[in-house]
């Protein structure tokens, strides 16, 4: 058994259930067996030799080990990956409604105590992101596990997410069981239905951490003319026609994402003409309107994440403070804002302050009616804030 020993004082952070060891608070390492390999399971201790954890050793990356247990008496083997999953899976089975929708998160990496796995629920099919070394060791593992908890036949893989680099690992997608049949999935939500594209579209295919809202945007749409920001393939802009919005103009950069919009248009009976796409970049495409003094009385800002790590906070918070200002700007008196950020970099407090700002800016009075989140098949584990990327809010000028 290979042993990371901490430097004195460096396990404060473990101690209040933080799962991720950084390699600044690593001293020694003990190499134990010589086939040892990323990923492996490692022993944690403190400077004083006290065990602390069993952990992912992660050789490349900054994040050197992400936590498994804290508890000495577990052995991190088949048996234990398999309760933890069907621990994650039964949560989903308490909390979703099947006859609501059949596109939910199963497994929500770190905060269900599988640190780096993400396991999506498509219908019939599952896709699956090991994101972490630890999660790609136990891959095989965790497939076998999930075939037997879930009955599902067919999974996908969408390990090509660009954190894998920071590990040290490659992308790697394709089917992992069944060959075919992963074409043109549709998925039921809420009543309506939307084409995914598990293979090449973004994230696992679709954004199942927003249900919610989407739900929401469609009870705040009836007879409002709609600017929907970040399109993607159409998910809040079809939310709010079928809530009765007057019109909806949705603007988004990428043509794939729009083709499969357009798609959805018609699988949900929306009229083309209802629905203006415009394909572009967000920020000028707000400067146009303005510019031609276009007014909405409903706008929806989903942009991509600016700021994966607190690093990143101070440029990315010129990014959203620019298009909010923007937003707010073509917004109809008594008009509402929608607006989120999924930046792990940006906390919750930070955003509501750039949008103080930019409604400062801009020159409106603007009140928070509601704060936003994922719904409940993206739990947040307490002692992991980085697990609450996504936060939003309802603003009414
Ligand atoms: N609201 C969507 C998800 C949005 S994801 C939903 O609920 O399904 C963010 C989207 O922004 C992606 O589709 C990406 O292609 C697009 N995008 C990224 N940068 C952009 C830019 N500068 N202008 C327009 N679209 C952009």
């Amino acid at each position: 058994m290979v042993v990371v020993r901490l430097k004195a004082g460096r396990e404060k952070a473990l101690l209040r259930g933080h799962p991720w060891i950084f390699s600044g608070a690593v001293g020694d390492i003990e190499l134990g067996e010589s086939d040892f390999k990323p990923g492996d399971t490692v022993k944690v201790e403190d400077s004083s030799g006290k065990f602390l954890a069993w952990g992912a050793y992660s050789p490349s990356s900054q994040i050197r080990v992400r936590v498994w247990s804290t508890n000495f008496d577990d052995v991190i083997d088949k048996n234990f990956l398999h309760k933890r999953l069907a621990r994650a899976i039964n949560l989903r089975e308490r909390m979703i409604d099947p006859s609501s929708t059949n596109a939910f998160r199963l497994v929500h990496a770190e905060s269900d105590g599988l640190p780096g796995v993400i396991v999506d629920r498509y219908g019939d099919i599952l896709v699956l992101q090991c994101l972490s070394s630890g999660a790609e060791f136990w891959r095989r593992t965790l497939v076998d596990s999930l075939i037997e908890i879930t009955g599902c036949e067919r999974i996908y893989e969408r390990s090509d997410a660009e954190v894998r680099s920071l590990e040290g690992l490659p992308p790697r997608s394709g089917p992992i069981l069944g060959g075919n049949g992963f074409d043109s999935i549709i998925v039921q939500e809420l009543g309506l239905k939307y084409f995914v594209d598990i293979q090449n579209g973004q994230k696992t295919g679709f954004y199942l951490d927003q249900r919610l809202n989407r739900s929401l945007v469609r009870k705040l749409a009836a007879e409002k003319a709609v600017l929907d920001c970040f399109s993607y393939t159409g998910g809040f802009s079809i939310s709010a026609l079928t809530g009765g919005a007057d019109k909806v103009v949705s603007v988004e950069s990428s043509k794939g994402a729009l083709d499969l919009h357009q798609k959805n248009l018609d699988l949900n009976s929306c009229s083309t003409d209802q629905n203006i796409m415009v394909q572009g970049d967000v920020f000028k495409v707000l400067r146009t309107f303005r510019d031609r003094g276009d007014g909405f009385d409903l706008i929806i800002l989903d942009p991509p994440k600016f700021a994966p790590t607190t690093a990143h906070a101070q440029r990315a918070a010129r990014g959203y403070k620019d298009i909010n200002l923007l937003a707010l700007k073509l917004l109809n008196p008594d008009g509402i804002l929608v607006t989120f950020s999924c930046s792990g970099g940006v906390d919750e407090a930070l955003f509501q302050k750039i949008l103080a700002g930019a409604a400062l800016d801009a020159n409106v009075d603007a009140k928070i009616v509601t704060r936003l989140q994922p719904g409940p098949d993206h739990p947040i584990a307490l002692n992991f804030p980085e697990g609450s990327y996504l936060k939003g809010f309802v603003l009414q000028v």
